[in-house]
């Protein structure tokens, strides 16, 4: 089943499915996909199951690009998306690891001295950009 949203920072992408034969005025043509910034992510119907996951992929990147105004150009955006699910495809553990595990408070304890008021401390300074390889002296 593939997701109809996508969260991107505050917004809410819907992702639809649609014949695409655009040609934009630049002259390109759009045969794959596409991101616009009314929120919309559309990816041409006419794909399979593998051509529709890279194409989605691109396009998260590309609201990705857009929110945090990296200023990637789109080879870049392309390579950092392939990567990007070619990692998370191989490492289906890791993926796993990131949404849904974590360790419990006594993991936690043992492994970095924290308790979970201080982890989330350390969760909403590294939300905001900050400092994620500061080591924590331990007293
Ligand atoms: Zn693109």
């Amino acid at each position: 089943m593939i997701p109809i949203t996508l969260r991107v920072g505050q917004r809410t992408f819907n992702i639809v499915f649609a014949e695409i034969d655009t040609l934009l005025p630049d002259g390109t043509f759009l045969s794959l996909g596409y991101y616009d910034d009314i929120e919309t992510i559309t990816i041409a119907s006419s794909l399979g199951n593998t051509m529709t996951k890279i194409v989605l992929c691109h396009e998260i990147f590309e609201a990705i690009n857009s929110h945090v105004g990296s200023g990637l150009k789109h080879n870049q955006i392309q390579g950092v998306a392939n990567c990007m699910l070619d990692i998370m495809c191989d490492n289906p553990d890791i993926v796993q690891y990131l949404f849904k595990g974590g360790m419990d408070e006594q993991e936690l304890q043992a492994r970095t001295g924290m308790d979970r008021q201080e982890e989330q401390i350390q969760q909403a300074v590294c939300k905001q950009g900050g400092e994620t390889h500061k080591r924590r002296s331990k007293s």
